[in-house]
């Protein structure tokens, strides 16, 4: 490691949890980040300022004016922007030893695995359920880790993927394949819930990318925004997983 990383990093490489080994796979890792809204926000930020070596950001979608009270990577004057190339451009101005690849268009599902399989982990901070499946489902095919988040009005979720430790994946949260979708357009959201699950996000990253990280396995949790309450509970491997079962 460079001087000038030790001293940029010197508050994480003092921790004994991650220590200058810990930052050192930090700097050598990559992710892939699926939405860059209100999750995908503080998760890519975090991880950027954090050392990580290289984000692909991948989400299809224009700045709107309704996205910037908690899609925090955009600026005011990023309204009608790629959304990718506005949080490349937060991301080059917070930490510009940060490689950042963009991928501003719905991938098809062969060219999803194909990125999948090219990182070390993937967040999944998008806001729909075909694309959290399609992304699930990508990962248990490529062992790959995966981080997944989800917010909407007063209330988060954060579960961990770990193909390593054969743990439940996203889509064992579902016995059905769909589920009735929500949507924050519709719902609505408090800007600072996303920014606590997609912070949560970056950090559990850290911690595995760093080797620490099994808290989540078969674990989901649940925050209540409103009450100021976490709960968690045992998510165990369904055998008959669409995604990750037997069959
Ligand atoms: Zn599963």
């Amino acid at each position: 490691m460079k001087p000038a990383q030790k001293d940029r990093f010197a508050r994480h490489i003092r921790l004994p949890q991650i220590g200058e080994k810990g930052q050192q796979a930090i700097l050598d890792a990559s992710a892939l980040i699926v939405g860059v809204g209100g999750l995908g926000s503080p998760a890519a930020m975090y991880l950027a300022a954090a050392g990580i070596g290289k984000l692909v950001l991948s989400d299809y979608d224009i700045v709107e004016t309704s996205n910037l009270q908690r899609q925090i990577i955009h600026r005011n004057d990023a309204v009608g922007e790629n959304k990718v190339e506005s949080g490349r451009q937060t991301l080059k101005a917070l930490s510009p030893d940060c490689e950042v690849g963009v991928i501003g268009y719905q991938m098809e599902a062969d060219e999803l695995r194909q990125v999948v399989d090219s990182v070390d982990i993937v967040l999944d901070c998008s806001d729909n359920y075909p694309t959290r499946f399609d992304v699930n489902r990508s990962c248990v095919e490529t062992g790959t880790t995966l981080v997944t988040g989800a917010a909407i009005r007063l209330e988060g979720q954060i579960m961990n993927y770990q193909p390593a430790a054969d743990s439940a994946c996203y889509q064992c949260l579902y016995t059905h394949a769909y589920g009735a979708e929500e949507s924050c357009e519709l719902e609505g959201v408090l800007g600072p819930v996303v920014g606590v699950i997609g912070t949560l996000q970056a950090l559990q990253a850290l911690l595995i990318l760093a080797g620490r990280g099994d808290a989540l396995v078969n674990r989901l949790l649940l925050f209540d925004a409103y009450a100021m309450e976490w709960r968690a509970v045992t998510l165990p491997k369904n055998p008959d997983c669409p995604a990750c079962g037997k069959a």
